[in-house]
Parts: structure tokens; C-alpha cells; sequence
């Protein structure tokens, strides 16, 4: 095990996961118990903290000798050997003596300090082969709670408060970990799992702060409270950053927000390309805050509202009544541009709408999108009414995720018709045109696009989704990330046929996977015929300066080029060299 030195500059290369520049402290998440609350010891406290450390080790051995002697004469030996271990643990010289260097040395109090240690241990143990070894972990996890619940509440102490700002380092963070996370004192995420499409990756886009993911696994050693940058752009973590790199990044944010702000002046200007073909730019959102930076942004309306953030207020989807006043929100603030609303899109490896009984074996082709909203009538319909309702009062679309084939979006549209059915009859207004629109972000849904657009008003490619089942690669997973390619030619040409098949329909197709922000593709994007980019507000000024930037005529060239390429670096050279041709400065 290994901790920081305080003074030694060490930078961490990951992934790249949402644009910016922050410096603060390191706040260390660790999994399987709670981080108790941080703050600095004075230096004359340090000897009185090394004590409440002490103490509370005793304390603990002495409750496990407690426990170990009653099990003992209650039910023989056997089990009683595994509060040995646990004492055992307490007497590890090494490990009390980190924590002691932590509290001495960087001035941290007992609990923390223990704590940080501890999680450090904790994640070499998660690593080891021997799964006996590895199922320990619980065991320990358990000391470390016992011990960190008897730390003598010292009511006299007044501790100095921290500045609470912090970027937060974890091995993982789920999206409900993410979106809880308080934002007042979040400067910026940290990972080792997670790649650019995680849903940790989205918010933190949606959040507008930098992240990293997909960091190297010794990340995780570092101490709290360590000083660092987060370089969002380049994918860096940098620890204990010298006064010549805190000045490089100061000049680097001070260049991104200038470009920031020339960006944010021609918001307004249509997003059409040089030789005119028409490219609707909306926006992603995941939480009704977001609504204002939609705004801002000069976005044309929602191009994705993933309405499972709703599950984060519950642990169920609210009424009718809370979700038709949601979605009414989103209607008038949009208006007069469309919002397209997206049922439920839960399971997998997002937020549970309620938890299975057994464990899926495979969460990512199990019960989620709308498999799960078909096999929840009621809790579809309600979802499905309150959409309507919310069409009365601005211009809104519904749309299917995760659709797989043709009979699913006939079953989710029979639905849909009830409802209609229903609400006319109870005197309720909606829009009976209202669109709907399909995802296309499963490989049999693209292949058989031609079957799905009769029955459909719009198409809307959900790249993260399709890349990882066209190619078999998790969106989430930095060990495969190098495999996640959305230039692979089995992913354009999928890309292709969508649009085609939509054509051929008359019904337009949009992108509103993380694709559609990523301006190395936009030529791409354009040139195979995509009529609608959904990006996140945060960079949509960019992405409408980059349309604004381009010829469809070239663009088009460029896919047809594409098209017969037989790997995924020539097809991402062809449009990296047209985005490097016509809009350098914009790209990172
Ligand atoms: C997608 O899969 O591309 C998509 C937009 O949906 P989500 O990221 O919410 O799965
Ligand atoms: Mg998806």
C-alpha cells in the first residue's frame, strides 16, 4: 500500500469525460462504508487525536474480545475465529501506523484518517485473486464500521471548517451516487471505472464540471485532502501540482472560458451549414434544473429527456399528477420548440425501478427500457397519460427506448392509443398527433429499421447503446474502453440504414447519443444524413459553431467515403481531417 508524498507532483492519465478545468482537494469515496466527516486538526490537537485513535481501538478489541467469548461459550470455537481476525487486524502495526502518520502528517482528524487508510486496504484486498481472500473484505468492512462508530463524540471540540469544495475521487460512482452528490461543493469527478459513456460521464456533462475516468487503479491510494487539478479536457489528474503546472492550467481555463464566451454570442444563429441543409440542435437533459442552461444554450428544443432521474426522488416513478406537471414544465419552457420525452429507461445498468429477487445475470440484455415498461402496464400508462397531458401545453414527442424489434413498439403504441382513448373520454386535453418516435440504439432495431419507420414519426440513434451491443463492448467498462469505437464501420453503416430506412419513410432520424457532441464526428454525423443532434447544453454552442463551420456537400463526400472503409481509425482519420479543416481552434 502506498500513500502520496505531500510534496511530489504525480499526474494520473485517464479518460476524458466531461470539458474543464477545476483545482481543489481530493474527497475519497470508498465502496462498502460510509467516508466519515473530514476536517483539519490544529497542531496542537495532534497529540490529543493520536489518543482518540488509540482509544478507539481499544475500544473496539475489547467489544471483539467481548463478542468472541460469548459466541465461544455459546456455540464452540469454530466461529468465534473470525473475531480473532478482526482483533488481529487492529494489532497490524502497519496499518495503525498510517494512521498515525496520516493524522501527524497531513493534519487530518482520527476518523478520517483511519478511514482513508483503511478504503486503501480495502480496494488492494477487492483485488486479490483468491476469492476466499476476497470475500473477507465484508469482514473488514465491518471492523472498520465498529471502530469508526466508537469514536468518543467530543462535543467540546470545535473544529476549523474546511473549505468543503472538493473534487471527488472513487473506484466508482453510480448515477445515483453521482446525482446526489451535493453540487454546491463539486468541483469535479475522479474514477476507475467509467469511460466517456458511462452515466457518472453524463452528468457530470449535464453538471457542467470536468471528469476523468478509466483512471490507473493506484489512483485510489491517494490520500484525502490531497491538493489537485482535474484537466477534463486531456483526461489528467494531477496530485500535489507545483506552482508551474497550477499556472499552465490557469491559462488554459482563462483560454476555454474567452472561447467560451464568443461561442456563447452566436447561440442564436441558425445551425445550418454553409451550403444550407437545415440541422436541428437541441439538448439532453436528465433533471428539470437543467431547463435554464437549455435556454442558454440556444438549444431548439429537448432533443432527449431521460425521465428515469425521476426514480432519484423515490424509489418509484412519481403519480400521473407528478410526472404530467414535470413534463408540462419541460413543454412551456421548450415551447414554441419540440421536447421529445423519453418513458423509462430503467434496468441494466441504471437505475432499478424496483428491485429483481435474484440478481440478473446479465443486466445489460436483461429486464430494462422498455421491456420493463411493457411488463409494468399500469406504471407505463401513468407515465404514458401524464406525457400526453403535458402535449396540451407545448410541442411534445414520446419516445421508446431500447426498443428491440417491431412488435414491442406495436405493443408500447397500443398502450399509447388507450391512454389517448381514455383521457378523451375523461374530457382531458392532449395533442392526438403528438410524434412518436423510436430509439435506435439496439443492432436488430437498426437492421430493421425499415420495419419500425412505418409505424413511427421520428428516429432518434442512441449511439451509446448501439455501439456497445453492435460491437459487445460495456459503455462503462475502461478496461474495453479502447474497443468502444463509434467509427467502426458495422456502427456507420447501422447509422446508414437507420437513416435510410427513416428516408425512405419520410420520417427524419436524430442522434442524441454522446456521438452527437463529440465535434471530430459531426461531418459524419451530417454526411450519413442525420437531420438532428441532441447534445448536452453544456456544449452545444460549440457543436452549432462547428454545423455553421461545414458543407454538407462535404460532409456527404466524406460518408460515402466512409462507408466503404473496412476499419474504424481510416473512418475516424476521414472526418477528424474535414473537423481539422474547417474548425481547428474548436477542437481540443
Ligand atoms: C444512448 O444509448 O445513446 C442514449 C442516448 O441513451 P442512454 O445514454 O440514456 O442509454
Ligand atoms: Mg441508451
Amino acid at each position: 500500500m502506498v500513500t502520496t508524498d505531500l510534496e511530489t507532483e504525480i499526474t494520473y492519465t485517464g479518460i476524458p469525460a466531461s470539458p474543464g478545468i477545476a483545482f481543489g482537494p481530493i474527497h475519497v469515496i470508498a465502496r462498502g462504508f460510509s467516508a466519515p466527516e473530514v476536517y483539519a486538526i490544529p497542531e496542537e490537537d495532534i497529540a490529543e487525536e493520536q489518543e482518540r485513535f488509540t482509544n478507539a481501538v481499544d475500544v473496539t478489541k475489547k467489544q471483539l474480545i467481548d463478542l468472541q467469548e460469548r459466541l465461544e461459550s455459546l456455540s464452540g470455537n469454530k466461529e468465534s475465529e473470525i473475531f480473532e481476525a478482526h482483533v488481529l487486524l487492529l494489532e497490524d502495526q502497519m496499518l495503525l501506523g498510517k494512521v498515525e502518520t496520516a493524522i501527524r502528517d497531513r493534519k487530518q482528524n482520527a476518523e478520517y484518517a483511519f478511514y482513508a487508510v483503511m478504503q486503501n486496504f480495502l480496494e488492494a484486498m477487492r483485488r486479490i485473486p483468491d476469492p476466499y481472500l476476497r470475500e473477507r473484505t465484508a469482514d473488514i468492512e465491518d471492523v472498520c464500521q465498529r471502530l469508526l462508530r466508537n469514536f468518543a463524540v467530543d462535543e467540546e471540540h470545535s473544529h476549523e471548517e474546511l473549505d468543503e469544495k472538493h473534487i471527488l475521487l472513487a473506484y466508482d460512482l453510480s448515477p445515483s451516487d453521482t446525482a446526489s452528490s451535493n453540487r454546491k461543493h463539486l468541483l469535479g469527478f475522479a474514477t476507475e471505472q467509467g469511460s466517456v459513456n458511462s452515466h457518472t460521464a453524463i452528468l457530470a456533462r449535464s453538471f457542467g464540471i470536468p471528469a476523468v475516468v478509466g483512471l490507473d487503479a493506484s489512483v485510489i491510494q491517494v490520500t484525502a485532502l490531497t491538493p489537485a487539478v482535474i484537466d477534463g479536457y486531456s483526461g489528467k489528474l494531477i496530485l500535489n501540482p507545483s506552482q508551474e503546472t497550477l499556472q499552465k492550467y490557469i491559462s488554459i481555463g482563462e483560454e476555454k472560458e474567452k472561447q467560451r464566451t464568443q461561442l456563447d454570442a452566436k447561440r442564436d444563429e441558425a445551425t445550418n451549414t454553409t451550403d444550407g441543409r437545415e440541422i436541428a440542435l437541441s439538448a439532453n437533459i436528465e433533471f428539470l434544473q437543467e431547463l435554464h442552461q437549455v435556454q442558454r444554450s440556444g438549444a431548439k428544443g429537448v432533443g432527449l429527456y431521460r425521465t428515469e432521474f425521476l426514480l432519484l426522488n423515490g424509489s418509484e416513478m412519481p403519480d400521473e399528477n407528478a410526472q404530467a406537471e414535470a413534463y408540462t414544465k419541460v413543454a412551456k419552457e421548450t415551447n414554441p420548440h419540440l421536447s421529445i420525452i423519453r418513458t423509462l429507461d430503467a434496468g441494466g445498468d441504471k437505475l432499478p425501478v424496483e428491485s429483481l429477487t435474484e440478481t440478473e445475470p446479465n443486466p445489460f440484455l436483461g429486464w430494462r427500457g422498455i421491456r420493463v415498461s411493457l411488463s409494468r402496464p399500469a406504471m407505463f400508462r401513468d407515465q404514458l397519460r401524464a406525457i400526453l397531458r403535458a402535449s396540451a401545453f407545448g410541442k411534445v414527442a414520446v419516445m421508446f427506448p431500447l426498443v428491440s424489434g417491431l412488435s414491442e413498439l406495436l405493443q408500447a403504441r397500443e398502450h399509447l392509443k388507450r391512454c389517448m382513448d381514455e383521457l378523451s373520454a375523461e374530457g382531458i386535453p392532449f395533442d392526438p398527433k403528438i410524434p412518436v418516435g423510436v430509439m435506435i440504439e439496439v443492432p436488430s432495431a437498426a437492421v430493421c429499421a425499415d420495419l419500425l419507420a412505418p409505424h413511427s414519426d421520428f428516429f432518434s440513434i442512441g449511439t451509446n447503446d448501439l455501439i456497445q451491443y453492435t460491437v459487445a463492448v460495456d459503455r462503462g467498462n475502461p478496461h474495453v474502453a479502447n474497443l468502444y469505437k463509434p467509427t467502426h464501420p458495422a456502427v456507420i453503416r447501422l447509422i446508414k440504414k437507420t437513416v435510410d430506412a427513416g428516408r425512405d419513410c419520410g420520417i427524419w432520424t436524430g442522434v442524441c447519443g454522446e456521438m452527437a457532441g463529440d465535434i471530430r464526428l459531426t461531418p459524419l454525423l451530417i454526411g450519413l444524413g442525420v437531420v438532428e443532434l441532441s447534445v448536452s447544453p453544456q456544449v452545444l454552442p460549440r457543436v452549432g459553431q462547428v454545423i455553421r463551420s461545414l458543407s454538407y456537400e462535404q460532409c456527404l463526400a466524406t460518408a460515402n467515403e466512409a462507408l466503404v472503409q473496412s476499419n474504424s481509425r481510416t473512418i475516424m482519420d476521414l472526418t477528424l481531417s474535414i473537423a481539422t479543416e474547417c474548425y481547428p481552434d474548436l477542437l481540443d
